[in-house]
C-alpha cells in the first residue's frame, strides 16, 4: 500500500490565477491516491478578514473591505474558470454566509470565538477554489472540511489539538477517502466538540500539515514556499544567505522558537516524535531539492539570524523599594496568560521585569491597564528583536552598527539583541 504524503501550499502559493496554475503544474506529476493537499487562505486574505473584524469592533463601516475580499476571489476565478462554472454560485453562497455572520453581535467579550468563525472563510473559500480548479485541470481531488477532522478544545484563536480524537477521525474518515482519491483540505482551522469553528494561531497551516502527517502515519510532509528552502537568514532583510540542505529537527525547532517565519513553531515536534521528514521546497523551482528536516547526528553550526520586527519592550518596575520577587513575576505572567500574550524575551533585574513581545495593540493596552496599579510601567515600541544562533564575532558586530541597543542577552550559543533603527523613536510611560 502506498504511504500518505502531505503537501502544504501557503497563501503566497495561491495568491493569484498564475499561482494556482503553477500549483496545478507542481501537482500534475505528483498527485496520486493518499496525497493530502493543505491550503491556506489566498494571499493576504486572513489579514483582510482581521481588518474587517476590527472595523466592526470599532463600529466603523466595513463594507468596502468586504467588497475587496469578494472581488479578490471573484477576479481569480474569472481568470481560471469558464463563465458558467459552478464555482461562482459556490462563492456567492460563501459571501452571503460571511455577511450574515458579520451581522452578529461582536464585543471584546466574544471576540476570539467570533474571530475564528469569520477568519475561517479565507481557508474555506480558498480550498473550494483549489479543489474546483484542480478538477477542471483533470486532476480529480476530493474536498474535506478540516473542522470535521481536526478536533480541538475551546481555546478560540489558539485552539489546542485533541490528538486522540483527531487521530481517530483521520483513520476512520479521511483514510478511506484518501485510498480512493487525493484530498484537498484547509490549514489553520479546526472544530470543537460543540461543532464550532476554531483556529490554531496565525500561520497555523504548517501545523495542520504536521498534524495530518502524524495522524495518518505519512512518509513525508512538504511545505511549498516562495523561498528555496530554509535559509540562515531572511533574504528580504539580509544579503548573502546560505541554504540548509539538511537540518536537524532540533535546529529547525530552535529557529522557529526565536521567530523564523519559514515554518510555524508547532510544526516540528509532532513530526520529530514520529521521525517523519519535513521538506521545505520552492514552488517556483519545484525540482530543486530544498531543505530536508530530519534527524541528523552531527552538523557544522553556521551563524543563523532570526529577526522579529514590530516588537515592544515593556518594563514593570516595583514602586515600593522592594526587590522583584516570585509573586511579582507570577502577577505579570498571569495577566499575560489571560490575554494570550506571548513573551519573546525576558530579563529580570533587582527592581524590574522587562519583556519583549509582538505588538498586539488591543490586548497590550489591557495588560497595561490591569497592572498599572501595581507597577510603574514604561514601554518602547517599534523595535526589532534579533536572535543570532551560533554567532561569530564578525556577524555580531555588523548587527550592532548604526542601531540603538536597548537590551542584550547571551548564552553560549545564542545572542539576543533588542534594537532600534536610528530613524524611529518612541518611548512611553
Ligand atoms: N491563513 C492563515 C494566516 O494567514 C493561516 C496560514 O496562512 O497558515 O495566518
Ligand atoms: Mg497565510
Amino acid at each position: 500500500m502506498t504511504k500518505t504524503i502531505i503537501f502544504k501550499f501557503g497563501g503566497a502559493s495561491v495568491k493569484d490565477a498564475d499561482a494556482l496554475k503553477n500549483m496545478a503544474n507542481i501537482l500534475r506529476n505528483r498527485l496520486r491516491r493518499n496525497v493530502v493537499i493543505v491550503v491556506s487562505a489566498m494571499g493576504k486574505m486572513t489579514n483582510l478578514l482581521e481588518v474587517i473584524l476590527n472595523l466592526k469592533l470599532e463600529k466603523t463601516d466595513y463594507s468596502l473591505s468586504c467588497d475587496i475580499f469578494k472581488s479578490y476571489h471573484i477576479d481569480i476565478c474569472k481568470a481560471l474558470f469558464p463563465k458558467n462554472h459552478r464555482i461562482f454560485p459556490v462563492l456567492e453562497n460563501q459571501f452571503i454566509l460571511l455577511e450574515k455572520k458579520l451581522e452578529g453581535e461582536l464585543s471584546s467579550e466574544n471576540y476570539d470565538e467570533f474571530y475564528d468563525d469569520i477568519v475561517s472563510f479565507g481557508e474555506l473559500i480558498s480550498s473550494k477554489i483549489v479543489m474546483e480548479f484542480l478538477c477542471l485541470e483533470g486532476l480529480i481531488v476530493l474536498w474535506q472540511d478540516a473542522r470535521e477532522i481536526i478536533t480541538t478544545n475551546n481555546d478560540y484563536r489558539f485552539a489546542k489539538i485533541d490528538w486522540e480524537k483527531t487521530k481517530k477521525n483521520c483513520q476512520s474518515d479521511l483514510k478511506p477517502r484518501l485510498e480512493k482519491f487525493p484530498v484537498v483540505t484547509q490549514g489553520f482551522i479546526g472544530g470543537n466538540e460543540s461543532g464550532k469553528t476554531t483556529t490554531l494561531g496565525r500561520e497555523g497551516s504548517d501545523f495542520t500539515a504536521a498534524i495530518l502527517g502524524t495522524c495518518l502515519n505519512a512518509s513525508s510532509v512538504t511545505i511549498w514556499k516562495d523561498v528555496p528552502g530554509v535559509l540562515n537568514a531572511d533574504p528580504k532583510r539580509f544579503s548573502e544567505t546560505v541554504l540548509f540542505n539538511e537540518l536537524d529537527y532540533k535546529q529547525a525547532a530552535e529557529m522557529t522558537y526565536y521567530g523564523a517565519s519559514v515554518i510555524h513553531p508547532k510544526t516540528i515536534k509532532p513530526l520529530a516524535n514520529e521521525g517523519i521528514p519535513l521538506f521545505v521546497k520552492s514552488f517556483l523551482h519545484p525540482d530543486l531539492s530544498g531543505t530536508k528536516i530530519c534527524s541528523i547526528d552531527s552538523f557544522t553550526p553556521i551563524p543563523t539570524f532570526v529577526l522579529k520586527e514590530n516588537q515592544v519592550l515593556v518594563s514593570f518596575k516595583v514602586t515600593d523599594f522592594t526587590f522583584i520577587e516570585e509573586n511579582h513575576i507570577h502577577r505579570v505572567y498571569d495577566e499575560l496568560r489571560r490575554l494570550k500574550l506571548r513573551v519573546n524575551m525576558l530579563q529580570i533585574s533587582a527592581i524590574s521585569i522587562s519583556l519583549v513581545m509582538d505588538i498586539q495593540p488591543f490586548n497590550f493596552k489591557k495588560l497595561l491597564e490591569r497592572l498599572r496599579s501595581e507597577f510603574e510601567i514604561r514601554y518602547n515600541e517599534g523595535l526589532e528583536l534579533l536572535t543570532i544562533i551560533h554567532p561569530g564575532k564578525e556577524s555580531l558586530s555588523s548587527q550592532l552598527e548604526g542601531f540603538e541597543i536597548l537590551l542584550e542577552q547571551s548564552t553560549r550559543n545564542t545572542v539576543q539583541i533588542v534594537r532600534r533603527g536610528k530613524s524611529s523613536k518612541s518611548s512611553h510611560n
